[in-house]
Formats: structure tokens, C-alpha cells, sequence
């Protein structure tokens, strides 16, 4: 994936729309599918607001086995509907090699996650079905362990790798992880793959994404995957760092600048 080797900038086809193209991606959704209407009713309001694609967990990785654990299948059902409706290409979180075949036949694009990034197996999987990938890194990886996982799915046949920087632990603790900003320059840099930003989870806090949103715009990365919801405080996870209806139309309004400049 590195660019000495090949300088063309990849596009990740997601529906017609080209992640690492010209224009700025904006990837928005609930942390998880919760029910039909909180998934349709999401994905009408980011819809309004132009994003690229919806993005939405059916099967989530949580710390804590007695989260709630995503609706699986039926999830995934009301994923594909959100497409009908919308149009909005869906991209969802993979935690099984096995899962991928099942994944494939509801969502245009897998989400592998920080606590998978060095699942080897799954990657391999992820490789070989052909889907564009966003690839988030690992809470403690470092981005020459991140590229290699990266290399894991392009090498099983698979081109539509997508980065995502999500934050990283470190000492701090005033927020839930600490967003790598570095890891974007020097990935753009390094590598000819799209590199995201996900600043709901690389800051944990609702009024701190919009800040980092633009923050990644100015740096270089190529798009966001943000976290919405109709009603953040009955959210089944993440309601904390995701944005309402009115947060995400002010995000949007000051992206513009940038979204329009690409
Ligand atoms: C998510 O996007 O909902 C998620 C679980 O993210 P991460 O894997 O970056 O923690
Ligand atoms: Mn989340």
C-alpha cells in the first residue's frame, strides 16, 4: 500500500461515490442498528445533508459483555432497507471471517474494527470478498502495524482498503481516546490508500466532533465516519459522542468550506 510504489491516489467505490476522490467523504449513523425506525429515521436526516454513505453496527464489539451486543442479522435486514429507501450505501462492522459472506449480502462495505485490527483471519476474509474495507486502527497499534493489516487485505486479492484513525490510548484520560492527527499527515504521505477520520470515537465527546471534524478536513484526510442518532440520550451505545439532527446539520454547514474547496 505504500506510495513509493504505486503514487495514484486509490478511490474506494462506495455506490458512485469515489472515498479518496475529489470530494470530502462523510460517513454518518448510528453506533448501532437499533430498530426500524431509529435506522430510517437516522438515515433520512444524514440523507437531507448529502453524506456519502449510512453507517450503522449490526454486530458490536462491546467491552462489556452485558452491552448491548448489536441486533445481528436483523440488523443488517434494516440496513439493506435504509439503502432501499435512501439510496445511501451502508457500511457495517465484520467481527467474524465467518460473518463476511452474510455481511455481503446486505451492506456495500465492511467495517473492521480497532479490537480486530490484527485479526489476521478476518482481514484475509475481508480480503477475499471484495467489498471496500474501512480498515479503523487498532487502540494501540502503531501506524507501521496498521499498514501492515492494511497489506494482510490487499494482499488476499482485495484493492478497496479504506484507512480510518479512530484515536489512540495514551495517558490521557480527559478523552476517551486521543485522535492521532500525526498518523493522518504521515499516512497521506506514506501510502496511497483513503485515510478517514472517525472523531466520535477519537474524542468520546458529542461537542468536541464537529472541532475535530474540521480539524481532520484541514489536515489532509480524505473524509469522516461520525456518529448520529435521532435521539442521542435513548441511544443503546455511544449516545454520548453522537450528534443529533441539529449538531449534525451545524457540522455539515461548517465542513462546507472544505467539502466545496476539494
Ligand atoms: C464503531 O465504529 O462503532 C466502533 C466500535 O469503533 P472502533 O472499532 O473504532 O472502536
Ligand atoms: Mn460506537
Amino acid at each position: 500500500v505504500s506510495r513509493e510504489l504505486n503514487p495514484i491516489d486509490t478511490h474506494v467505490m462506495l455506490g458512485n461515490h469515489a472515498v479518496g476522490g475529489e470530494k470530502f467523504t462523510v460517513i454518518a449513523g448510528p453506533c448501532g442498528v437499533e430498530g426500524r425506525d431509529q435506522i430510517l429515521d437516522v438515515a433520512e436526516m444524514v440523507k437531507g445533508h448529502g453524506v456519502a454513505a449510512l453507517r450503522g453496527g449490526a454486530f458490536k464489539p462491546r467491552t462489556s459483555p452485558y452491552s448491548f451486543q448489536g441486533m445481528g442479522e436483523a440488523g443488517l435486514k434494516l440496513l439493506k432497507e435504509a439503502n432501499a429507501l435512501t439510496g445511501l450505501p451502508t457500511v457495517s462492522e465484520v467481527i467474524e471471517a465467518s460473518d463476511v459472506d452474510l455481511m455481503a449480502q446486505y451492506v456495500d462495505g465492511l467495517q473492521i474494527g480497532a479490537r480486530n485490527m490484527q485479526n489476521f483471519r478476518l482481514l484475509e476474509a475481508a480480503g477475499e470478498c471484495g467489498l471496500p474495507v474501512l480498515l479503523k486502527r487498532g487502540m494501540s497499534a502503531t501506524i507501521e502495524e496498521f499498514l501492515l493489516a492494511a497489506e494482510y487485505i490487499v494482499n488476499a486479492g482485495n484493492p478497496n482498503v479504506i484507512l480510518c484513525e479512530r484515536g489512540i490510548r495514551t495517558f490521557e484520560t480527559a478523552t476517551r481516546n486521543t485522535l492521532d492527527l500525526n498518523a493522518v499527515a504521515y499516512l497521506k504521505r506514506k501510502t496511497h490508500l483513503p485515510v478517514l477520520v472517525d472523531p466520535s470515537h477519537g474524542t468520546g465527546i458529542r461537542e468536541l466532533v464537529a472541532p475535530l471534524s474540521y480539524a481532520s478536513a484541514a489536515v489532509g484526510a480524505d473524509g469522516i465516519i461520525v456518529e448520529a442518532h435521532m435521539n442521542p440520550k435513548e441511544a443503546l451505545s455511544d449516545g454520548h459522542q453522537s450528534l443529533d439532527g441539529n449538531d449534525f446539520a451545524a457540522l455539515m454547514s461548517g465542513l462546507r468550506p472544505f467539502v466545496e474547496a476539494a
